[in-house]
């Protein structure tokens, strides 16, 4: 007998989970629907569509336009409306409805406006989609006086392909540093240091207020750039005027709005699936409900630190969500070991990273390691004699060395005391526990997602 699998959303969550079950169920029928038109792509791949190294195509998840077609993957463009699990069917919004054996919501997540009056006058944009990354090209032209607003994950992943635009580059964060909610004090400081150092105009522990139309154009070096047709400031027929809540005015020809995300979740109300931060999903990517997995953005599932169940919105995590989910569509029984936090970032050029428990233990011990000259950072975190957290920059050698200590869990023993005196002795400590104690391997590129 065949099984009708329908998987709700395309980002990588949907695709890895639609390739995994037809690798190993033939003859089963799989529906992959998207909301927004156009293919399946990677969002991961937008700073490198808004600096022109890939093209549209180039962020595309698979690149040949046939691949669901070969792989009898039938792909729909709907978004879902509502959800009747007792019926087992899905409602899209082109009126067709969709019945399932198994179901996967991988609707990913969408970014919150903040709200503040002005944030929907045109000008003012997420990075978030593909339509999103048009607008900011259109807008984002040398000379351009770009505002961003938040300094959080996304944020300071897009801060370099917009410097490498050539813009005026201010950025407001409500904060009192840089990615407040995955760095340390003293990582978050170093990287907004950084930034001011690379030529950014930093306003941390600031909010915009308000946003209003009718600012002054750009600077005339930027329209006699465009009249010669060198790419500058083309058009401010609708400037900005940016109020900040530290008094200053700041007018400006696009602001970025990258103030946080939240779960798609809205189309499950009335459906019975529980919901909290996320859509709660047990260790088999199981909802409440019998037949329907999560997966992705869009799924709160057990932290590996903390054995609380998270939201970890990056894509190592929605990949590896999405093939436990797909084993368990097909009645497999693989379990997740838990979503490890791992954030690795490149703001203009300097490698960030934190990994599990950064923010530490009340009944740990830490070890904090800051050479501001060469904004070099190293912090990490101990309960008894395992890592469990840490937070480095611009160390790109130790990245993988420890995700590997704290993934494998692994005892320190005397090495404990000896990186609380030298916490750089990374690489030694590794050879010398985890060799003998670890099934986990250190990745070839630990660097890559
Ligand atoms: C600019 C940018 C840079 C990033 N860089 C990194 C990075 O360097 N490293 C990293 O790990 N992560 C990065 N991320 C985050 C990463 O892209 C996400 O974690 C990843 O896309 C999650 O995959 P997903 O499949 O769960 O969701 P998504 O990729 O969001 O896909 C979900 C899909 O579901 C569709 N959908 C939504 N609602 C419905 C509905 N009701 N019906 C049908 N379809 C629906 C959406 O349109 C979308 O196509 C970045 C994100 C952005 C925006």
């Amino acid at each position: 007998m065949t099984t009708r699998h329908v998987i709700l959303g395309n980002g990588p969550a949907g695709v890895v989970a639609a390739e995994q079950i037809r690798k190993q169920r033939p003859h089963d029928s799989i529906v992959m629907v998207g909301a927004e038109p156009e293919p399946p792509y990677s969002r991961m791949a937008i700073p490198y569509l808004l600096i022109g190294k890939v093209g549209e195509k180039g962020t595309y998840l698979r690149k040949d336009p046939d691949h669901f077609k070969r792989q009898n993957i039938l792909e729909v463009q709907a978004r879902a409306t509502r959800l009747d699990t007792k019926g087992k069917v899905v409602h899209l919004d082109n009126g067709q409805q969709l019945p399932y054996d198994k179901l996967l919501i991988a609707t990913g997540a969408r970014p919150i406006s903040p709200p503040i009056p002005g944030v929907k006058l045109p000008g003012v944009y997420p990075c978030w989609t593909l339509e999103n990354a048009r607008q900011i090209i259109e807008l984002a032209k040398p000379g351009s006086r770009v505002l961003q607003m938040g300094a959080g994950f996304i944020g300071c992943i897009i801060m370099e392909a917009l410097a490498l635009r050539g813009v005026k580059l201010t950025v407001v964060e409500m904060g009192n540093r840089m990615v407040p909610r995955m760095m340390t004090e003293g990582a978050g400081s170093m990287i907004r240091d950084w930034c001011i150092a690379k030529g950014v105009n930093v306003h941390c522990s600031t909010k915009v207020e308000a946003i209003e139309q009718g600012g002054k154009p750009a600077g005339l070096m930027g329209k006699i750039g465009a009249a010669l047709g060198m790419g500058g400031v083309q058009s401010s027929d609708a400037p900005l005027l940016a109020k900040l809540s530290n008094g200053e005015t700041l007018e400006c020809d696009l602001i970025i709005s990258a103030t946080g995300v939240k779960p798609n979740l809205d189309f499950l109300e009335g459906s019975g699936l529980e919901v909290d931060q996320g859509l709660l999903v047990d260790d088999h990517m199981q909802t409440n409900v019998p037949d329907v997995f999560a997966a992705g953005d869009v799924a709160q599932v057990r932290d590996f630190s903390t054995g609380q169940k998270t939201v970890n919105m990056i894509q190592p995590a929605a990949a590896d969500d999405a093939r436990i989910a797909a084993q368990n569509m097909m009645g497999l029984g693989t379990e997740t070991q838990g979503s490890l936090a791992m954030n690795v970032l490149d703001t203009l050029g300097l490698i960030a990273a934190s990994f599990g428990q950064w923010w530490g233990s009340d009944t740990g011990q830490s070890v904090e390691l800051v050479r501001k000259e060469s904004f070099n950072y190293l912090r990490l975190e101990f309960e008894g004699d395992v890592l469990i957290g840490a937070t480095s920059l611009g160390l790109t050698d130790h990245v993988g060395v420890l995700r590997g200590l704290i993934q494998g869990k692994i005892r320190l023993g005397e090495w404990k005391d000896i990186l609380l005196e030298d916490p750089t002795r990374l690489m030694e400590a590794y050879l010398a526990c985890a060799q003998s104690q670890s099934t986990w391997k250190l990745p070839s590129n630990s660097l890559q997602h």
